[in-house]
């Protein structure tokens, strides 16, 4: 500890530096002020102790200068004053000073005054660091809805878990992903959004106090855009609780949002995970949550999921392929097979439909259904797709050099190439570097295209068919279906799902839902191909509505190019019979 000494008078000065050095501390002196003062600043004492009354800088003086320099302000300060005046006393302590002594003092009465402003100088050393501590968790939390933010979460997770260890106590956490929120910062504005996500916010956090009691201030948190978390301590808590838990807390997101003169209606999706059955770490355990939240989605709004070990492995096979698919590209482990279209009264070849194919060097076949949604979830079916409309561009364009003519080649096409923004550079491109005709090529699209933005997907669309290719609007009946943009959307053709031709022949309801589709499609101009046909009852089902075409593995798998050539003289129903026997 050191202790700075401002004392004019020698042996005053010399005795008191005898003093304290005997008890310890180490001292400096100076004789006035402004030496006091130079020395302080050039290494700041634990303590200083000053006369009053000194030449040149007095006591004052010096306590008025030690608190205005940042480094010395907090310095604790005893006035040594011979005089007992209460104004002078006072004037000091105005200034700054922390505690005086009338000289002259016993040596007992200066070590207490020492040692307790020493001592409370530590307690405000820790209250500093303390505050400065809560800064720091302040900024932990997220600015929007003041909810802590992901790290400081993870951090009472893991006393949680640590407390629960020892106690053996479970700790459970519910994730909340509100969905289809863009929709409401899309439409309403981001301030609207933000309203509800502080309303969200709210709920969550009142509910937690009130209904559960939630002793733990950081029970709440906002891990993301549209996304929240809670934890769960004490009481008996399993699985069964759990799905309670998630259920009453996704009700109380269904209520109204009453926002600026709007009523919005929302609902979250939940995924839940419990220590320590399920996790064995705050970790873990945030991250079982969030993947059960993540396979609760494709469920669609409103789906809860409990976290099972298997969704790991989902979530690891997720991962592996969305590593392989950037390099299988290169790799050349992409192909193309090709399904045949077929003219449903006739049996003549209409057209071919290029559907990509992965064969993984060690994972083997990867299903399309499987390693699709990984791609665009990643983005390079953006570079994929411009592959799979220039090999099968390709393709075509060498049939028709072979002779065959009157068919189209249909690629799927992802929503991801259209906001991609180039998309008709790339079919233009395209088509001038294979020289197919452009009525030849047909771009496939879905319904998930109504989910983005109207006017530039509307643009596009209509910039593709002034290029002259053929628009076909793929997978309907399946997705947010809205008659108005098929109105808008200038389309060639509807395909019907293959989920209502698998029960035409079995169900009133689908059947009756195919031959409106058929009946509207045909009101727009539109011309119906169905997906999917297996059966000879389908086929004549579909025939009777006066659908056009159809693909389907009654008369045709997707198969390899070689394969599909062959296909160009047409189907027969003896083929078909035939097909089906085999
Ligand atoms: P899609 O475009 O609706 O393709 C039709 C799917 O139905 C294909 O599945 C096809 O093999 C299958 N299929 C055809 N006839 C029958 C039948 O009679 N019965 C049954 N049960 N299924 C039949 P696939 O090849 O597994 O492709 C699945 C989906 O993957 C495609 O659905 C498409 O959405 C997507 N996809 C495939 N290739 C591409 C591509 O190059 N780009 C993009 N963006 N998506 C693609
Ligand atoms: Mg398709
Ligand atoms: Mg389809």
């Amino acid at each position: 500890m050191k202790i700075l000494i401002a004392e004019d008078e020698p042996s005053l000065r010399e005795n008191l530096q005898w003093m304290l050095e005997l008890e310890g501390f180490s001292v400096q002196v100076a004789r006035d002020g402004q030496e006091a003062m130079a020395l302080a600043l050039r290494g700041v004492p634990d303590l200083v102790l000053t006369d009053v009354m000194m030449p040149n800088m007095d006591g004052y003086a010096l306590i008025k200068a030690l608190r205005a320099n940042s480094g010395t302000s907090t310095v604790p300060i005893v006035m040594l004053t011979a005089k007992a005046d209460r104004s002078d006393v006072r004037a000091g302590m105005n200034l700054g000073a922390d505690d005086y002594l009338t000289k002259p003092y016993r040596r007992e009465e200066l070590l207490e005054a020492i040692r307790a402003r020493l001592a409370r100088s530590a307690d405000l050393e820790l209250e500093s660091q303390r505050l400065q501590m809560q800064a720091r968790i302040a900024q932990q939390r997220d600015a929007l809805t003041s909810l802590p933010s992901r790290t400081l979460f993870g951090q009472t997770l893991e006393d949680s878990v640590d407390e629960g260890r020892i106690s053996q106590t479970p700790v459970g956490v519910i994730c909340l992903g509100l969905d289809g929120f863009s929709k409401v910062n899309d439409s309403l504005g981001a301030a609207v959004g933000d309203m509800v996500l502080c309303e969200v916010a709210q709920r969550l956090y009142q509910h937690m106090r009130t209904e559960l009691q939630a002793v733990e201030h950081e029970a709440v948190a906002r891990l993301g855009s549209d996304l929240f978390a809670v934890q769960l301590t004490g009481g008996p808590l399993g699985l069964a609780e759990l799905g309670v838990h998630s259920v009453r807390l996704q009700n109380l997101l269904s209520k109204p949002f009453e926002v600026e003169g709007h009523t919005l209606f929302l609902t979250a999706c939940a995924g839940s995970s419990l220590f320590p059955q399920q996790a064995d770490s705050a970790h873990a355990l945030l991250l079982n949550a969030e993947s059960a939240l993540h396979h609760a989605k494709p469920g669609g709004p409103g789906t809860a999921a409990v976290f099972d070990s298997a969704m790991n492995q989902r979530v690891a096979r997720r991962l592996l392929l969305h590593n392989e698919l950037h390099r299988a590209l290169e790799a050349g482990e992409l192909q193309l097979h090709y399904q045949p279209q077929v003219r449903l009264k006739t049996g003549e070849l209409v057209g071919f439909e290029a559907l990509l194919r992965w064969k993984h060097k060690t994972l083997g076949w990867v299903s399309p259904a499987e390693f699709i949604p990984v791609a665009e979830e990643s983005g390079v079916i953006v570079k994929i797709g411009e592959w799979v409309m220039e090999t099968a561009a390709l393709q075509a364009a060498q049939w028709l050099e072979r002779g065959h003519t009157n068919f189209r080649m249909a690629v799927n096409l992802s929503v991801r190439q259209f906001v991609a923004g180039n998309l008709t550079e790339s079919v233009q491109r395209v088509l001038a570097d294979t020289g197919l005709p452009a009525h030849m090529l047909e771009l496939e699209v879905t319904e998930s295209l109504a989910l983005h933005s109207v006017s530039t997907t509307l643009s596009t669309l209509h910039a593709c068919k002034a290029l002259g290719v053929k628009l076909a609007m793929d997978d309907f009946g399946t997705g947010y279906s809205s008659l108005s943009y098929l109105k808008r959307y200038p389309l060639d053709a509807l395909k019907i799902d293959q989920a209502f031709v698998r029960n035409v022949t079995r169900d009133a309801g689908d059947a009756a839902i195919t031959r409106a589709i058929v009946a509207m499609a045909h009101s727009f101009g539109m011309s119906v191909i169905a997906e999917g046909v297996e059966t000879m009852d389908q086929l004549d089902f579909l025939s009777s509505l006066n659908c056009e075409d159809f693909q389907g593995y009654l008369f045709s798998k997707p198969v390899p190019p070689e394969e599909a050539e062959k296909c160009f003289g047409g189907f027969t129903r003896t083929q078909a019979q035939l097909h089906l026997n085999i």
